[in-house]
């Protein structure tokens, strides 16, 4: 397993205008693993992961302070430019956004975005992405079909095709199992297995089940800190928070 950082939070507050959301956060993300955010309702989970590609940013009144870094470069420098950020890190959100366009246009959009104009390119990159998403066999004969037609657990691998596809070093997931049925959902966690070995991959996930099945990490938050991180395994056989345990041994949340 390979254990070189490729995000790194240190000391991260987050305030939405005089509230503090986050306080203190330090956690480090490693390359080709993934890591789950878990926690109860409001306790900052999505906030921070909104922090890791500045989704927060279109949010007014927000402010960021401490250190956020992917790779060497910190991420709220102001010379950083948000839209290649984005690119690099992508997000996958809770309910299956597609655009109402054909599934191919779905996977070419952002290409398009990013200046790619080759058309052998982009059909490429289109196939590839949907092969990687595990959705290929599904759609290959009705690429040119409404993405609206698919089934919610094809849409949502579908949006995942869509983030693939600009090439990202790191994945961000927003609970995205979270408006599937259970097989649509077990789809989505192979995929997250397959994912790891090219990506950095951190999730959202109101699911304890779901943590343990696919993260090789786990940091439990709650009302804005960061209780505890540690291996999967580790964290839930052998909490070392009395907080923690209590959490995920369903005594609150
Ligand atoms: P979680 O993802 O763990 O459920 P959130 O990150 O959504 O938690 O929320 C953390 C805290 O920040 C909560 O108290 C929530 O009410 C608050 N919060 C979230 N979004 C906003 C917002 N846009 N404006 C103000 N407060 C917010």
């Amino acid at each position: 397993m390979s254990q070189i950082s490729k995000m790194s939070a240190q000391k991260l507050n987050f305030y939405y205008g005089n509230f503090k959301a986050l306080d203190a956060i330090n956690l480090d993300f490693n390359e080709n693993q993934v890591t789950a955010l878990i926690g109860p309702s409001g306790c900052g989970k999505s906030t921070f992961l909104r922090c890791l590609n500045r989704m927060n940013d279109l949010i007014p009144g927000t402010r960021v302070e401490g250190s956020l870094t992917l790779d060497d470069g910190q991420l709220y420098d102001p010379k950083v430019d948000v839209v290649e950020l984005r690119r690099r890190v992508g997000m996958v959100f809770q309910k299956p956004n597609p655009f109402p366009k054909t599934i191919f246009e779905n996977v070419a959009y952002g290409l398009r975005v990013n200046g790619i104009h080759d058309q052998n390119l982009i059909a490429e990159r289109v196939e590839v992405s949907l092969k990687g998403a595990a959705l290929w066999d599904e759609v290959k004969d009705r690429i040119n079909e409404s993405a609206l037609g698919l089934s919610g657990g094809q849409q949502q691998r579908l949006c995942i095709a869509r983030a693939m596809a600009v090439e990202p070093e790191v994945l961000l997931m927003d609970e995205p199992c979270s408006a599937l049925d259970p097989i649509a959902t077990q789809k989505i966690e192979e995929l997250i297995f397959e994912l790891k070995k090219n990506f950095t991959i951190i999730i959202v996930t109101h699911s304890m089940q779901q943590a343990a099945r696919v993260s090789d990490v786990t940091a439990f938050f709650y009302m804005g800190k960061l209780i505890e991180t540690d291996k999967t395994e580790t964290l839930f056989t052998r909490p070392k928070n009395k907080q923690t345990e209590d959490y995920i041994t369903g005594r609150f949340g």
